[in-house]
């Protein structure tokens, strides 16, 4: 079964958190645990898989990942560091005290909207996660 998750090696911790069966580990997909950010991006882009990460440098990496292939991402999930912070996090959205909203969608967003819509999801500790889109394509239809 194709994952849903992709986990950069700094949150490989928090798989037990995400849908069940649905999230691997960069190094459970073949890179070493010190890959570098674009072969990261490039394996959450092959198995079209939402990317999640601590690192805020991806977000522009991502963008520029897009632009220079012509491609779109399926989604982008950045945490604030520390682990506690983490799992406070992921349990919030999990029991829904946290929800995804985007001005294009009436309904709450759902992780599949996340990866279809490749939207970037700003989970921060305070208020609810901002979302965005992270592609501004104008190769797609
Ligand atoms: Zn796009």
């Amino acid at each position: 079964m194709r994952p849903t998750f992709i986990l950069d090696n700094n949150v490989k911790h928090l798989k037990t958190l995400l849908p069940r069966g649905q999230a691997k580990t960069t190094v459970e997909c073949g890179l070493r645990p010190e890959a570098d950010d674009i072969a990261v991006i490039g394996l959450a882009y092959e198995r079209k898989a939402i990317l999640v990460t601590s690192d805020v440098g991806i977000v522009k990496k991502s963008k520029r990942f897009q632009s220079q292939r012509s491609v779109c991402l399926f989604g982008l999930l950045i945490l604030p560091d520390g682990l506690e912070q983490q799992l406070r996090l992921l349990n919030d959205i999990r029991s829904r005290r946290k929800v995804f909203r985007h001005q294009q969608f009436e309904r709450t967003v759902t992780w599949n909207n996340i990866r279809e819509e490749n939207l970037f999801v700003n989970a921060r500790m305070a208020g609810q996660p901002g979302l965005q889109d992270l592609c501004d394509c104008d190769w797609e239809d």
